[in-house]
């Protein structure tokens, strides 16, 4: 099941996408609920559908979670080949680590980052002079919980999203601490919409990114360092984990640090990804005026 957030006469939905016939049905949801966009069906035991379904024409798109009630938590270098062109672009602030991680590298995205399908996303040439992509598998949790063993994390999934772990490289860089660079306004788009887990095989999903239309990223799931059962594990060990948190797993090579030279998002650029069995996630970068 596809699940979308969007917003139709001025009211914020939550509903289910049927992409066949270009629909999506809302949830009978109250508006105050509705507000929390997919966190709202999150905390019911049950909702049903209205009859009479809208085309997606006639929606706007919201992140599945327009709001995380708090950061995003995310992975750094968790796909080998992204790994090795990281530590070799002079960004890397975490290079003590080694080019392969031990352990899961950790940090977060604040929640007002969270932008939707089609947002723009702002490039601001006062503040960083490298802002480049990073197409992820995003990871909704369902049920909270804390030490949570790796053979039951799945259990806690929800399901899962596109993010585009956007990123200013200088700023990563200078700061050591990842934050900053990751958490500039509009810097995570999330979408178009979640999909239940039943959706999506771990093993072997594949996940691709085009900038105006050329193929930058194109890897699989199977090719993670630490699986989804792993990041769970990790963070719920210590960290109680709430319905609604959302995990990036991390992006595979073909970023544009990992380029000689880097290829650095610019105004009018275009960021499509597309991860199988969830859909196309896209989003322009347009220069921020103040
Ligand atoms: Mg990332």
């Amino acid at each position: 099941m596809k699940v979308a957030t969007y917003r139709i006469g001025g009211e914020r939905r939550v509903g289910v996408v049927d992409e066949r016939r270009g629909t999506v049905a809302a949830f009978d949801l109250p508006l105050s609920e509705a507000e929390a966009g997919l966190g709202a069906l999150i905390a019911r035991t049950s909702a049903s559908v209205s009859l009479s379904p809208t085309p997606l024409s006639e929606v706007r798109l919201e992140a599945p979670i327009p709001r995380p009630r708090r950061n995003v938590f995310c992975v750094g270098k968790n796909y080998h080949e992204h790994a090795k062109e990281f530590a070799s672009s002079g960004f890397d602030s975490s290079a003590a680590a080694g080019v392969t991680p031990k352990f899961p590298i950790v940090f977060s995205k604040t929640p007002e980052s969270v932008v939707a399908h089609r947002d723009a996303v702002r490039i601001d040439r006062s503040v960083t002079q490298a802002v480049d992509y990073e197409a992820e598998l995003g990871v909704i949790i369902g049920k909270g919980g804390r030490g949570i063993d790796p053979s039951k994390a799945l259990d806690h999934v929800w399901g899962y999203t596109i993010i585009n772990d956007v990123t200013a490289r200088d700023l990563q860089g200078r700061h050591s601490q990842w934050l900053i660079g990751k958490s500039q306004d509009t810097f995570c788009p999330m979408g178009p919409w979640a999909v239940t887990k039943d959706e999506i095989d771990l093993a072997d999903t594949q996940i691709r990114c085009w900038i105006n239309g050329e193929l930058r990223q194109d890897a699989n799931t199977r090719d993670l360092i630490f699986d989804v059962p792993t990041i769970i594990a990790t963070i719920a060990a210590g960290v109680t984990l709430i319905p609604g948190d959302v995990i990036a797993t991390g992006t595979p090579a073909g970023v544009g640090i990992g380029f000689t030279p880097p290829k650095y998002l610019a105004p009018g650029d275009v960021a499509r990804i597309e991860i199988q069995g969830i859909g196309v996630l896209e989003n322009e970068f347009r220069e921020h005026r103040a």
